[in-house]
């Protein structure tokens, strides 16, 4: 029997296929987030359509809740996990070697296969906090997010970008995205950060269960950050999408990406893109933050590391590069 050369994550077994052939399942693990966020849907939606082709190409996929983007890097780093959804700040960050990434945390295989969809830096203030600015948050009890997740990550950059500090904070809580809106509803803290897909449930749930409004993230010193970094780009979230927020709120952004490693095979990641362009239209319906994707941004915008050689395949395939 041959086997595939799959990474270490990538369990393989033995299973008679209908009609009695012998057939091996191949399984890939897809790491996501939070399960109130949207890559928890990216992951599920992935894999669901993945799993409907199963009987022809046996790779069998699933997508764990994880604590976010670094948490995801470092899985698929590890070879614990084949693929996974990260910010695009973390993908540079990750294959270049810089920031948290720095030394031997490095992951130059790390392989991007497409981006998904734009994650505006969302900050959520009670109405009764006095928060109306950024600035504001200044001595505020702040969920700054579970250590693992994008936001967090993007929290310390924002705030070294500002000159502060974790200490400017009253409080900085470490919930993570499942636990947050709560904690704002209970008066637990004051503002939550999320870098996160919109419309979603979890800034609905926010929104809706305390007074609560978006603040504009805006400065010379976020000014500068998008200027510096090509992976950041000026973001605005619509007014109207969630209660208490009627006008378009200003901030900066980042893409989600679908990453793997250059360890993962060539057919293995073939396949799962394949899945994904084949029901693109499926995909597209089953998250309201995935209505404006297109193909020819999703293979171009917020990658930095190279495209995996199985994605490019097909791209090529389809004349898409
Ligand atoms: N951007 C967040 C992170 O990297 C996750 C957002 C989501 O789960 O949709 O941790």
């Amino acid at each position: 029997m041959k086997l595939m050369n799959l990474t270490a994550a990538a369990a393989t077994a033995l299973t008679f296929a209908t009609g009695g052939a012998l057939a091996q399942e191949r399984f890939i693990t897809i790491g996501t987030g939070g399960q109130t966020g949207v890559y928890y849907v990216v992951g599920q939606s992935i894999c669901r359509l993945v799993n409907r082709g199963t009987a022809e190409h046996n790779l069998k996929c699933t997508a764990p809740s994880t604590g976010g983007s670094i948490a995801n890097i470092n899985a698929i780093k590890a070879g614990d996990m084949d693929m996974g959804v990260a910010q695009s700040d973390w993908q540079f960050h990750a294959y270049n070697g810089s920031k948290d990434f720095s030394g031997d945390n490095k992951f130059d295989k790390l392989r991007a296969v497409f981006s998904v969809h734009p994650e505006p830096f969302t900050v959520v203030a009670r109405a009764d906090s006095g928060v109306s600015t950024f600035d504001d948050l200044k001595g505020k009890r702040v969920n700054v997010g579970n250590p693992g997740s994008g936001q967090r990550a993007t929290m310390e950059v924002v705030l070294e970008a500002l000159g502060w500090s974790m200490d400017d904070f009253s409080l900085a809580s470490e919930l993570k995205p499942a636990e947050q809106s709560a904690a704002l509803g209970d008066n637990k803290v004051d503002a939550i950060i999320y870098t996160v897909g919109h419309p979603n449930g979890s800034i609905q749930e926010a929104t809706s269960t305390v007074e609560a409004k978006l603040i504009p993230v805006t400065g010379a010193g976020i000014d500068k950050l998008v200027a510096d970094n090509p992976f950041y780009a000026k973001a605005t979230i619509p007014g109207g999408m969630y209660a208490g927020t009627d006008a378009d709120v200003e901030t900066f952004g980042v893409k989600a990406t679908f990453v793997t490693s250059a360890d993962v095979a060539d057919d293995v990641v073939y396949t799962v893109v394949k899945a994904v362009f084949e029901n693109f239209e499926r995909f597209k319906g089953l998250h309201p933050a995935f209505a404006n994707l297109s193909e020819a941004e999703m293979i171009s915008g917020g990658l930095s590391a190279p495209l995996h050689p199985g994605a490019e395949k097909y791209y090529k395939e389809r004349g898409w590069m």
